[in-house]
């Protein structure tokens, strides 16, 4: 949202809170480039083949460099996705039937290119989804815009190398745009489209970014080379500062000042227990993507993992990972917190997530389509292997599992039936594995709220993803920026679920855990312990936050404000008294 307009180009923009601080940078837009081919005739043959032969080299180039900068700071086995692009663009019986046709048809080079490519992408997609080749389908795809950008005479535009103290200003950053992203030169990052928990808001909380999204018209109003203030010190708005002027820097440096005092006052006494003042002890545990995350995670405070996303090891790759990469990846995390636990959820993709190993058919509504547990158990061979893994990495530490996305008992049994599969198979090809490992489900489809009672009966413990309970509670796309307003993070109906989620739970001698953004929260902590929830997962950097707020309340007190928020009717008086409470724990700074 614009919210004034001055001169030389000083503009402020606000926007969804995605992920907290102040950031201060340049500008660095981020387009996929417009590759429209115009219709051409072409006379010089030859030339229109040495265009199409130094492009390929042009492509072949900035691989090649892409590549090194890749392996420098990630290692190879991100590297290895160029390396293999670098030898499609190199591929001699493509280039060779791409000038076939220039010379058949007297046609353009970007046009023959785009007539060959698209051929390929035809036929490899058409293969059985156990044929290696499919998952190439992507890599064919990036080549191909590659040359054709370069025929085009558009330059490069991708996030992996980036100026120092770069603020990323895009209309959206897909978990594809970000996985190469370099970021330690990035100060915030800033989206058009998005809600408070997309994967960019997500991704920047783990990296603790500052971010702000759904901020309407900012790359329009943009330039490259502008200065930027990105002002997230406010859960409720984000602050877009486009060449702010000098009272702006002056009262962002006020701010600062505020929020090092508080900061001070978080950081004391981080390695003291994590209980209340009457003693009710909370588990903070760490949402983590990768191995890279768990040692940092434990750092922060974390005394286990709440949530394992396993998905992005999946994601990070153009093949899927073999049973023996997820065992290694899920073996690393419980040796890394062999004090606590580490609950790894099974795969889930769909919605916003997509594989490049694994094209899935475009639906119409994809949140409410096949994904997560529905569609491991429509590809049981993917799910079994998975199911091997982490039971196996069971042997090393405490190791949970977690099944997303559970809508009821029918696909409950048919994970469970999956689950047991795995166990025989493991104890007739006598490998080890944990005989005990408890199972757990993730509470955020809103009949799994109302069936709470019966699945407690099947499972040890509820993990409410309070990011898709949110979205299907109030029927609001988390990722749709026009709704934003209806994606109410602090809605009554939300704590009333979890309320209920908590009562059956307890019936059943279970506990209940919460792992969406909400868990992480600072206003809602309280609210949340009051509830009754006794483990918290959260992004590791709000961990020092959390631990310093739960010693600073009781869980009376908590009671008591969680009994007085559920007789309130809207999400504006909720926060109101949330941030009362908050603000009544806070030393006077
Ligand atoms: C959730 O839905 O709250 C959750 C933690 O899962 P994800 O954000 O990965 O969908
Ligand atoms: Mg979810």
């Amino acid at each position: 949202m614009l919210l004034n307009n001055t001169v030389n180009n000083r503009m402020n923009f606000s926007g969804i809170a995605a992920s907290p601080g102040i950031g201060e940078g340049t500008a660095y837009i981020f387009v996929n480039p417009n590759l429209f081919i115009s219709e051409r005739v072409v006379s010089d043959i030859p030339e229109e083949i040495k265009r199409l032969r130094s492009s390929a080299m042009a492509a072949v180039l900035e691989l090649s460099v892409l590549k090194e900068s890749v392996r420098a700071r990630l290692g190879d086995e991100f590297a290895h996705i160029f390396r293999s692009q670098q030898t499609i663009a190199e591929d001699e019986s493509i280039i060779a039937e791409i000038e076939e046709r220039i010379r058949d048809n007297k046609s353009s080079a970007e046009e023959s290119l785009c007539y060959i490519f698209e051929s390929y992408i035809t036929l490899f997609s058409e293969l059985d989804d156990s044929d290696y080749n499919k998952s190439r389908v992507a890599d064919i795809e990036d080549v191909y815009k590659r040359i054709l950008r370069i025929l085009l005479g558009l330059p490069d535009v991708n996030l992996s190398t980036l100026p120092e103290k770069s603020i990323i200003i895009a209309r959206d950053l897909l978990p594809s745009d970000t996985a190469m992203m370099d970021i330690d030169q990035i100060t915030g990052m800033v989206t058009e489209l998005g809600g408070a928990t997309s994967h960019v808001a997500i991704l920047a909380n783990n990296l603790g970014i500052p971010a702000a999204v759904g901020v309407t018209g900012i790359t329009g109003a943009v330039q490259n080379q502008d200065r930027i203030i990105l002002d997230v010190s406010d859960s409720e708005k984000a602050l877009v500062y486009i060449n702010p002027t000098l009272e702006i820097h002056q009262k962002i440096e006020r701010t600062q000042i505020t929020l090092k005092k508080h900061k001070a006052q978080i950081m004391k006494n981080q390695d003291k227990p994590v209980i209340t003042r009457d003693g009710q002890e909370i588990t903070l545990s760490a949402n983590v993507g990768s191995s890279v995350e768990l040692l940092p995670a434990r750092d922060a405070g974390a005394s286990s993992v709440g949530l394992y996303r396993s998905e992005f090891l999946f994601m990070n790759s153009n093949s899927l990972p073999s049973e023996e990469e997820q065992y290694q990846a899920y073996r690393k995390a419980a040796e890394c917190f062999e004090e606590g636990f580490v609950i790894i959820r099974t795969l889930d993709i769909g919605g916003d997530k997509q594989l490049s190993a694994l094209p899935l058919p475009v639906e119409d509504n994809p949140f409410l389509g096949n994904r997560a547990l529905r569609l491991t158990l429509s590809l049981p061979e993917l799910f079994l292997t998975q199911l091997r893994a982490i039971l196996r990495a069971g042997v090393h530490g405490s190791v949970k599992i977690m099944f997303p996305m559970v809508g009821g008992v029918p696909e409950l049994d048919a994970a469970l039936e999956l689950m047991n599969q795995a166990r025989i198979d493991l104890e007739r090809e006598k490998i080890p594995y944990d005989r005990s490992m408890e199972i757990g489900i993730m509470v955020e489809i809103p009949s799994a709220v109302w069936m709470a009672d019966i699945l407690a009966r099947q499972v040890s413990f509820f993990s409410v993803g309070t990011n898709d309970l949110t979205q299907y509670l109030l029927a609001a796309d988390r990722l749709n920026s026009n709704v934003s307003e209806y994606y109410r993070v602090f809605d009554p109906s939300v704590f009333k679920a979890v309320k209920e989620v908590v009562r059956a739970a307890k019936n059943q001698g279970r506990w209940v855990g919460i792992c969406g953004e909400l868990g992480g929260n600072p206003l809602a902590i309280p609210l949340l312990v009051g509830l009754g929830v006794t483990e918290l997962s959260m992004s590791p950097r709000a961990i020092p936050e959390a631990s310093w707020l739960i010693r600073e309340i009781s869980l009376k007190d908590a009671e008591e404000l969680a009994n007085r928020i559920l007789e309130l009717d809207t999400d504006k008086k909720i926060r109101r008294v949330l941030r009362e409470f908050y603000k009544s724990k806070e030393i006077n700074i």
